[in-house]
């Protein structure tokens, strides 16, 4: 086992996801207290063309696995995939995005290599040699600080945006390992024969720099237009309260909160939307909060930096019609 801080690397479709870069970054930075170096992994049907990409983000060596197996994300054949580049690199410590992906095959990684895992951290350093990670409980209302302990491989998924990805170094280079790989019948019991994109190319919360999030206060499918425009002239994505979405004005893709999404985009602007605690515990980690509520008792001003006690359907045009003269 070796002081490297191994990344993988996300992708779908070749689309890289913008927080495996910001883990490269981390890794960069623990990298140089564990006196190794950072390092990446990438899997996929075709994932050759992606390396500089990596490297630019400063991983110092990649790992490629590639497998028509490996085209879209199954559990089987990514766990034996991941396996196979772990016995290769050896690292003590392996980065993971929280994604669905993430947290699925970093549980069934941790099993197959007995390793300690925690998911979902906001904060990631090292004690010698030692993963200490944040992470928060109790629907956000706790952060609790563990320790990942043992000479075993150390895990952690990293939620996005808790840490900045580097500008990209054009040119920069890296060491490339193809990992050559053996599946069996067993690694492929599940096989995925379809994937239908139901978002039709709008951008998702967990990805989004800005989230602008409408609730139950929208009364309709039709108002939450003014939030699309928000959303558009900020480049940002639209996100809902679980009871807009019960009452069907968006889609539960855009749920945020404890049984939905959990975001961390640098703005969440929060228009009728009351701050309930299972609200609270999908949105709470956004570097910035703005809220928008009639009502100046609110529990979501608790949470926020900036409170606007005013009707959202007077301001969110405004601030539209504002943002977009200033853009001109
Ligand atoms: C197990 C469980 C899981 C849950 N998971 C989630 C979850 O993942 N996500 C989630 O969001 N909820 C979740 N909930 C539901 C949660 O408890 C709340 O019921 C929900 O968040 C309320 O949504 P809301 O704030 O949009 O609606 P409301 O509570 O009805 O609040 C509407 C707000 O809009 C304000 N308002 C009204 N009119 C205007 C106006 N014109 N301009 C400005 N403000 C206005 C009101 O003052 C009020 O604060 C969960 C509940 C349970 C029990």
């Amino acid at each position: 086992m070796n002081n490297n801080i191994l990344v993988f690397i996300e992708q779908r479709g070749g689309k890289i996801l913008p927080a495996s870069f910001q883990l490269l970054a981390l890794a960069n930075e623990l990298a140089t207290t564990a006196g190794g170096q950072a390092e990446a992994c990438v899997l996929g049907d075709s994932v050759s063309g992606l390396t500089d990409a990596i490297a630019a983000q400063g991983a110092k060596k990649i790992y490629t696995a590639e497998a028509p197996d490996l085209g879209s994300y199954a559990a089987g054949p990514f766990t034996t995939a991941l396996a196979a580049v772990l016995d290769a690199a050896d690292p003590r410590t392996l980065l993971i995005p929280t994604t669905a992906m993430g947290r699925d095959l970093a549980s069934r990684i941790a099993a197959r290599k007995r390793a300690a895992l925690a998911i979902d951290c906001m904060e990631v350093a090292l004690d010698g040699n030692d993963l200490v990670v944040t992470t928060t409980m109790y629907a956000g209302k706790f952060a609790a600080k563990f320790k990942l302990c043992g000479s075993v491989l150390q895990i952690a998924t990293v939620r996005s945006n808790a840490y900045s990805a580097t500008d990209p170094q054009a040119g920069a280079a890296a060491d490339i390992e193809a990992v050559s790989l053996g599946f069996t019948d067993g690694d492929n019991r599940a096989t995925c024969t379809e994937i239908a994109s139901t978002s039709s190319g709008v951008k998702d919360v967990t990805e989004a720099d800005v989230v602008v999030s409408g609730g139950r206060a929208l009364k309709s499918e039709d108002n939450f237009k003014i939030m699309h425009e928000l959303a558009e002239v900020l480049d940002g994505a639209v996100g809902a309260s679980r009871a807009a979405c019960d009452a069907g004005y968006q889609p539960h893709t855009r749920q945020v909160g404890l049984t939905g999404k959990v975001v961390t985009p640098r703005l969440y602007i929060a228009c009728g939307i009351d701050g309930a605690i299972q609200h609270l515990a999908g949105m709470r980690g956004s570097k910035v909060i703005v809220a928008v509520n009639t009502k100046a008792d609110a529990p979501i001003f608790k949470v926020a930096n900036y409170g606007c006690v005013i009707d959202l359907f007077t301001l969110v045009p405004l601030m539209t019609q504002e943002l977009r003269r200033l853009q001109g």
